[in-house]
């Protein structure tokens, strides 16, 4: 395509849904992606569909999103797997119970639906668990889905409507063009660096930097779990920038297979698996699911989330450059939140009215360290 209007470097499900929903605009659109669509950290990914609360605008972005995820999944085809099956974060005690019920009316106040079952419900609900957790935040709109299927349904649909994919790695940016390794230029109205945990190596300066994650998918087994279910202690592995964190969170996938997760680690684009984090992250699942003992494991594997120092992603135009747009640094929540950000992006580039306040998330806002 000669000169579109946008320019969607990578094909991530971040990049992906932008690409699509600035088609449905109407815009002339190509897509630039170095190897295939969903290759990143969406490829890596859990697919859990989560309303997350950090922080004031984390939440309204989960929100705004899974609200969306629940329009787009409807349309999308039957391999995007949409399982309706919830979230269950697990209190150990009463503490993490009080903390439960204190997220519960934050959920209530932003009319996001969510229950606290006690001890009783809880067992009742996942048989699995070992006995005598106290209870656990039931949020039964969450959802589970395969992020590299929808990934590539979305650059089809994007090329359904009149946007071209091209298979090269883009090098450097340039105002108002792209240079790509083999030597070729793509000039176009503006520029969208979707390139997720890569996205420094374009915008030199650009607060995003790789966050390791392993995950483990069992064997088909007869151990049956219901919901996503999460340690409320994965909130605080999650805000932790510091070493390597691991914490329980369980999803049962189609398959009758158990995706097992999760770490988080600041190690480079180290993409080696590591025993010791592995054996960590399953020692911490047998607490909570102790018949996951009893279960092989079929394989492992790492992905790089995309994080920022503040915990919120980077959306918005990139003050370094006329006409270079970012959406990345979603971290844990790219999945989430590829639908909000494909809604915002869209209307910083055609002037619609935003469907939420899009200041929080500007890549030029100062940052300070999310809370350890
Ligand atoms: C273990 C793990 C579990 C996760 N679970 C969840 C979850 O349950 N829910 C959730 O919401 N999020 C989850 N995430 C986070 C989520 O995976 C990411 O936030 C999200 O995938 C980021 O998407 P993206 O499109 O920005 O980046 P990516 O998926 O990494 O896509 C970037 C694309 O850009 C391409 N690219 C890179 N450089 C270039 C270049 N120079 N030129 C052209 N193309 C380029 C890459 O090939 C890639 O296709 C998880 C992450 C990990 C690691």
């Amino acid at each position: 395509m000669s000169h579109p209007d946008v320019l969607v470097v990578g094909a991530g499900l971040v990049g992906a849904a932008i690409a699509r929903e600035l088609a449905r605009a109407g815009l002339r659109v190509q897509i630039l992606e170095a190897e295939f669509a969903g290759a990143g950290s969406t490829g890596a990914a859990m697919g859990h569909l989560v309303v997350m609360d950090d922080s004031p605008a984390q939440f309204a972005l989960c929100q705004h999103s899974c609200a969306r995820w629940r329009e787009w999944l409807a349309e999308l085809p039957a391999a995007a797997e949409r399982d309706p099956c919830g979230t269950l974060w697990l209190a150990a005690d009463d503490e993490e119970l009080r903390a439960a019920r204190d997220k519960l009316r934050l959920y209530h106040d932003h009319g996001v639906r969510a229950e606290v079952l006690d001890a009783v419900q809880l067992a009742a609900a996942e048989p699995a668990l070992r006995p005598g957790l106290a209870g656990a935040l039931r949020v039964p709109d969450d959802l589970v889905c395969y992020p590299p299927a929808i990934a590539r349904a979305l650059i089809e649909d994007a090329v359904r409507l009149g946007a071209t994919l091209t298979v090269r790695r883009a090098v450097a940016l340039e105002p108002g063009r792209v240079r790509c390794n083999d030597g070729t230029t793509h000039a176009a109205g503006a520029i969208v660096v979707a390139t997720g945990a890569h996205a420094a190596a374009l915008l030199p300066g650009l607060p995003v930097v790789p966050r390791r994650g392993h995950l483990v998918i069992t064997d088909r087994t007869p151990l049956r779990v219901h919901h996503q279910v999460v340690e409320l202690g994965y909130l605080h592995s999650a805000h932790t920038m510091g070493g390597a964190s691991v914490a329980f969170n369980v999803q049962p996938r189609r398959t009758g297979q158990l995706l097992v997760g999760s770490s988080r680690e600041l190690v480079g684009f180290d993409g080696r698996l590591e025993r010791a984090v592995l054996a960590r992250m399953l020692a911490r699942a047998t607490t909570f699911i102790p018949g996951l003992a009893r279960v092989p494991a079929s394989r492992a594997w790492v992905g790089f989330r995309p994080a920022t120092p503040d915990a919120l992603p980077l959306i918005g135009p990139w003050p370094g450059m006329e006409g270079v747009w970012v959406a990345t640094g979603h971290e844990g929540l790219g999945i989430t939140m590829a639908t909000g950000t494909a809604d915002l992006i869209v209307a910083g580039l055609t002037g619609a009215p935003p469907p939420l306040d899009p200041f929080p998330y500007r890549p030029d806002r100062p940052m300070a360290e999310a809370a350890a």
